[in-house]
This record gives structure tokens, sequence and C-alpha cells, in this order.
């Protein structure tokens, strides 16, 4: 094929990844965004499959039944609950595939005597190096998320100094590797740069980790660059380059939402608790607890009700419920409107992508900064399965885990009724002062259950 061709079709490609970028930003069009990304892929492939001619196709064919059998496998399997871990996993594999392509393209070379340009050295060290790291951060992330091992951060004495150490030795073996073209300190620079993979992850727990699996997914992107330049394909570059910089734009909406700054993501030691409230303090006597008739009482009278889903309604999958709560509610005449955090659930988008396949109209979903200056004129805010996202102590202590990150202030509104099974605390640890508020009702129990008890008491009254 024609290399100018190909360069047209690989073109096209990046046209297409880009406008499914775009379609995927809105959740009306995302399905044809995702469908313009697909068929980029696809021509990619084709592309790149009809450009070489010493590709072996059996292997191709076996490698695409073996990775596709472990991929339905995973995306049937997966609870909902478990993607960020899935997803962490996802990247590590791409950061690793990266980091072995750009090795077998050197070895190739090596084997046809053909000269590596500095161009081609300095992007196989750098996919080297950041594809260890991301392979080995993302399944510590993993590992983490799963709780195959203790999420807390863990800290050490010096470890900034430990971690340049690695940095800089997995850059000198690459200076190594550049003169003598030795593949041999290529696999050294990837194993440096894997115990920094490992270091750079372990000082992050907590509330955090998602900041730190976005990040990851950027270093994927990355390390797919630098392996585009390393094979001198041009669609690789140009996709590695997206998917870096979109990880690098949600590393930074997701920074903004939990209040962190950039650098104490890349330097790590957050999400680390540092004094936790007392709970028979916060609880102690001030709980309330209603029945799903007492609620529905008050919801018979209310004019305008706001919704906000957490971690919760993923695990007990309360979508439909709620949506059928929507409906009746309604049907009664009282605006009802969703309130979304950033961070709600345990992945970007966990609830929009949960109420989405509820039907659940999109305008409906109003995000926090919207949301927020409602709340006052909110006759009740029913809290499905949240409690970190509207936890007031990211207001008032400056000591929590979750200090300065901003919250749905459903406290606000003129009652709040929260529907959880206890009193047990969400991701962060933390009791949560809103349960013991003096406008806010506990409606204990499963989520789908209580909410299925509301429809049918509203049903009866
Ligand atoms: P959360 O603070 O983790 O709280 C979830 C609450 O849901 C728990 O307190 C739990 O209380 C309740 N719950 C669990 N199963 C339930 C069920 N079947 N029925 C009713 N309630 C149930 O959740 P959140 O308010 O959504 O906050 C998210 C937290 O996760 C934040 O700290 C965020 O930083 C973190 N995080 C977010 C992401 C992301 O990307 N969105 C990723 C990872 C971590 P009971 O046990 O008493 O029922």
């Amino acid at each position: 094929m024609p290399q100018a061709l190909v360069n047209i079709a690989y073109l096209i490609s990046a046209l297409l990844f880009i406008f499914a970028f775009k379609g995927l930003s809105h959740p009306r069009t995302a399905i044809r965004g995702n469908l313009l990304g697909a068929l980029g892929m696809l021509i990619a492939i084709v592309v790149t499959l009809m450009d070489k001619s010493i590709i072996s196709y059996e292997l191709i064919i076996l490698g695409f039944v073996i990775g596709g059998v472990i991929g339905v496998v995973f995306a049937l399997k997966v609870r909902m609950t478990a993607m960020p871990q899935m997803v962490a996993l996802f990247n590590g594999f791409g950061g690793g595939a990266s980091a072995l392509v750009a090795a077998l393209a050197f070895i190739e070379a090596m084997a046809l005597n053909k000269i590596m340009g500095v161009q081609e050295t300095v992007a196989t060290v750098a996919s080297g190096i950041i594809g260890a790291v991301t392979f080995w951060g993302s399944l510590v992330a993993f590992a983490k998320l799963e709780g195959l091992i203790e999420e807390r951060p863990i800290r050490y004495k010096g470890e900034q100094i430990v971690k340049i150490l690695f940095a800089l030795a997995s850059i000198i073996l690459g200076v190594y590797f550049g003169i003598k073209k030795d593949i041999s300190y290529y696999w050294f620079l990837t194993a440096t740069a894997s115990v920094l993979g490992v270091l750079l992850t372990i000082p992050i727990g907590g509330a955090d980790m998602p900041v730190v699996i976005s990040l990851l997914n950027s270093y994927s992107g990355l390390a797919a660059c630098a392996t585009g330049f390393v094979l001198n394909n041009n669609v690789l570059i140009i996709s590695g380059s997206l998917v870096g910089a979109s990880g690098i734009i949600l590393t930074n909406i997701m920074c903004k939402a939990m209040n962190r700054s950039f650098t104490n993501v890349l330097f790590g030691g957050f999400g680390e608790i540092v004094a936790e409230a007392d709970e028979d303090k916060v609880y102690g006597g001030k709980v309330k607890s209603a029945s799903p008739v007492e609620v529905a009482m008050l919801l018979e009278n209310a004019r305008r009700v706001v919704i906000v889903p957490g971690y919760g309604m993923a695990v007990s999958q309360a979508q439909f419920a709620i949506r059928d709560l929507m409906k009746i509610l309604e049907s009664k005449g009282i605006e009802v409107e969703f309130a979304i955090h950033p961070v709600a659930g345990r992945m970007p988008g966990h609830m929009n992508v949960l109420l989405a396949e509820a039907n659940i109209p999109y305008e409906k979903l109003k995000e926090m900064d919207e949301i927020n200056p409602t709340f006052e004129q909110t006759d009740v805010s029913i809290v499905i399965g949240a409690n970190d996202v509207v936890n007031p102590l990211a207001r008032t202590d400056s000591n929590s885990p979750i200090a300065g990150m901003p919250i749905l202030d459903v406290d606000k509104s003129k009652t709040v009724v929260v529907i959880k099974r206890s009193l047990a605390p969400g991701f962060a640890g933390i009791p949560n002062p809103l349960f013991a508020a003096d406008n806010t009702l506990m409606l204990f129990g499963d989520a789908k259950k209580m909410v299925q008890e509301l429809i049918n008491a509203l049903k009866e009254s």
C-alpha cells in the first residue's frame, strides 16, 4: 500500500477519534461518539494490517482470539462497582504493551542491521520508562481497589528522594541504552521504572485513588504516543497524545472536584487520614430515623424534591426504582431534579451512566455548581447511598481527609432524607454530621428496597 494512502487513512482515523471525543463529551451524543471512535480504530487496524508485508497473520489472529475472549469475559463478569479497578488494569496493560512493542521494534531493527536514529532511541527509552511505570502503578492501584493489598497510603521517610533516585537511574540506563544499543539496558531501565511505578502509587489511597487512575490513564496514552514515534506510526502518535491529553484534563477536573493540587497527585501522600472525628460525639442521641410511610407523607407536601445519588445506589442497583419514584412524584405535580457530584460513586460519570441506564432525562441531572444554589428552595433532598459527597465536615474540619472538597449543600434544604443501611462511613472512612442534623431523617435500609417501599406508600396515600 503506498505510504501516502496509508497516511491519508491514518489522518481520517485521527479525525474520527477527535469527533469521537467531541461526541463523548455529552450523554446525548455519546453513542455516536463511541461508534465514530470504533470506526476510526477499525480503519487504523485494517490499514496497518494491509501496510506491513512481514506480519504473521496467524499470530495476530491468535492474539485477537485470546485477547477477545479475555476481554468479553471481563466485560460480562465485572461488577459495575468494580469498574475503577478494571479501568486501572486496562490502563496498565496499555502501558505494558507499549513498552514491549518498543522493545520488539528495537530487537527487529538490530536484527535487520537498521540504524536507530535519535528520535527512535529517545522514544524507545520514553516508552520503556512510562510504559513500565504505568503497568506497575496500575497493578498496585488495581490491588488496592480490589482489596488485595491495604488501601491505606504507605509512607516512609525520605520517599521523595528514593523516587527521584529511581527516576534518575531509569534515565541514566536510558542514556547507556542509547550509546551501547544493547537491549539488556532496556530491560534494566524497565526494571527500575517498574519499581518507580510501585513507589509512585503506594503513598496514595483513600478517596484519592480515582485521581491516580485517571493520571495512569494519561500515562498509558503517553507511552502509546512514544511507541508511535518508535514505529513512525502517525495514528499511534495522534491517538496516544489524545489519550494522554484527555487523561490530564480529567485528572485536573477530578483534582478540582476533590480540592487537591496537581503536585499533590504527583508527589503522593494524599488520601491520608489525619485525624478521625469521634462517631459517638457526632451521632450520640441525635440521629432520628423515619419509616417509608412517614417520608412519603413528607414528600406529598413538597413542591420541589432533589435526589442525590451516591455509591450505595450503584451497590443496590436502585436506579430503576428511583426512576419510578421520580415519575410518581412528578405525577403529583412535584418538581424533581438530580444532584450529581463529580466524584459520587466509584468512577467519573458513575451516577450519570446508571441514571441514563434507567432512562432518566439528562436535563434532570444537574451538576454541583448548578444545583447548589437551589438547595435553599428545596423542600426535601433525598440522599440515596451517598455519604462523603454530602458531608459538611469538608467545609468545617480542616483535619478531615475530605477537607476543602466541594460538597453538595443538601443540609441547606428544608428537610433531608438519607437512605442507607446503617451509620457506616463512606469511602473516606469518617462520620457524617449531616446524619445527626436537626433537619435530617434517616431511612435505614437497602436503597432499592427503601425506594420501592416509598413508592408503595406514595401509591397508597
Ligand atoms: P460513599 O461516601 O462511599 O458512601 C456510600 C454509602 O453508601 C455508604 O456510606 C454506605 O452506607 C451506602 N451504601 C452501600 N451500599 C448500600 C445499599 N445497598 N443501600 C443503601 N446504601 C448503601 O459514596 P459517595 O457519597 O458516592 O462518595 C464517593 C466517594 O468515593 C468519595 O469519597 C470519592 O472520593 C470516592 N471515590 C470516587 C471515585 C469516582 O471516580 N467517582 C472513585 C473512587 C473513589 P451503609 O453501609 O450504611 O449502607
